[in-house]
């Protein structure tokens, strides 16, 4: 009998042992997560890694991730991808060169501008990151670490994220007259106005969050009984205005394993989330809101996975570029620190 792709990588993993580990995001899809040691949203990976003392980390889920992980692995460890093009389309709307434009003329002005790039970015944002004295943040812990940001500083410039920027700003109660979205079309375009306000906007979004629509939680809102409506952070704040919970991955996993039994909850994020959160209650009504699949994640399957860990020392391991690693370093442990201050 021909031996499945499930039956090759699970001898694959006793075979390889502890030298071996596997990490998936919760976006991956099943044929994917099932053979994954640790499931997490971005800021759990990120956390997992220095931990690790494995010699190959497979990383199932978007380039930028995998980078991350070999910003914090040691230089005896290879990180590798099952597909180095999986990338994230937020991630793709702040390129390093445009970003360090806008920053040099915020900063040209005398203003001490404090770049906080949500981990959605390239490993050249986050240098720039490093380098201006600011860090790095995911939806997790987005609001400690803008509160974080606003004090280092006279003013932030968040990205690529516009939407988890504006939502965790309204937790944060900082008053709209104080927040702009810059127009990057070009630095001529960095008015005054812009220029005066504490908090500064990229006007990337995310292509499976920005999907939903008010119109899509209100015709839901029309069922009776009432749904629960769970969103992620990355949504229009219209979205998350009418949503009873704003929150990470993480914390959708949470509100909907701490969801009374019965409950009938509609979940706007990435479905194949939804969908194995629906199957991990059967005693709730869960359905997705309609954000559909990350097609980035989706490039990670079991076949390039079996590929991976078979061909692991030809495959290309995930580099960073030796000139902005140690920058994109420090700004990712200036959040691990203030994370771990607040712990
Ligand atoms: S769901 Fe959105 S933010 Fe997340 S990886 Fe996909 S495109 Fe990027």
């Amino acid at each position: 009998m021909t031996e499945t792709n499930f039956q090759k990588i699970t001898a694959l993993r006793e075979h390889l042992g502890a030298s071996l580990a596997i990490l998936g995001h919760h976006y991956q899809s099943d044929e994917v997560i099932r053979h994954v040691d640790f499931q997490g949203d971005s800021l759990e990976l990120a956390r997992r890694i220095p931990r690790l003392e494995a010699r190959y980390i497979v990383f199932c889920g978007v380039s930028f991730m995998a980078e991350t992980a070999t910003l914090l692995a040691t230089s005896g460890q290879s990180v590798l991808i099952p597909d180095p093009t999986a990338h994230c389309c937020m991630a793709g709307t702040a390129p390093t060169a445009k970003v360090a434009q806008i920053l040099e003329a915020i900063a040209k002005t005398g203003r001490k501008v404090v770049p906080l790039a949500y981990v959605n970015s390239s490993v050249g944002v986050k240098a720039l990151c490093g380098q201006y004295g600011g860090s790095v943040c995911t939806s997790a812990n987005a609001k400690i670490m803008l509160r974080w940001a606003m004090g280092q500083g006279d003013c932030v410039l968040f990205l690529p994220d516009k939407n988890l920027g504006m939502n965790t700003a309204s937790l944060l109660g900082i008053a709209p007259q104080d927040q702009a979205v810059v127009d990057v079309r070009g630095t001529a375009r960095l008015d005054e106005t812009t220029l005066s306000r504490k908090l500064l906007y990229w006007p990337g979004v995310c292509a499976i969050h920005f999907r939903l629509k008010p119109e899509d939680v209100r015709l839901v809102l029309e069922d009776d009984p009432r749904p629960l409506i769970f969103v992620h952070p990355e949504c229009d704040p219209d979205v998350v205005a009418l949503a009873d919970v704003s929150a990470s991955t993480s914390g959708i996993i949470r509100a909907v394993d701490e969801a009374p039994s019965g409950a009938t909850i509609y979940i706007g994020t990435e479905d194949n989330l939804v969908l194995r959160l629906a199957r991990r209650h059967p005693n709730k009504h869960i359905y997705p809101l309609g954000a559909g699949y990350c097609s980035a994640m989706l490039k990670i399957t079991e076949s390039k996975l079996l590929d991976t860990l078979e061909n692991r020392d030809r495959h290309q391991p995930v580099l960073v570029e030796p000139g902005v690693a140690p920058n994109a370093r420090k700004a990712l442990e200036t959040m691990l620190d203030v994370m771990e201050a607040e712990a």
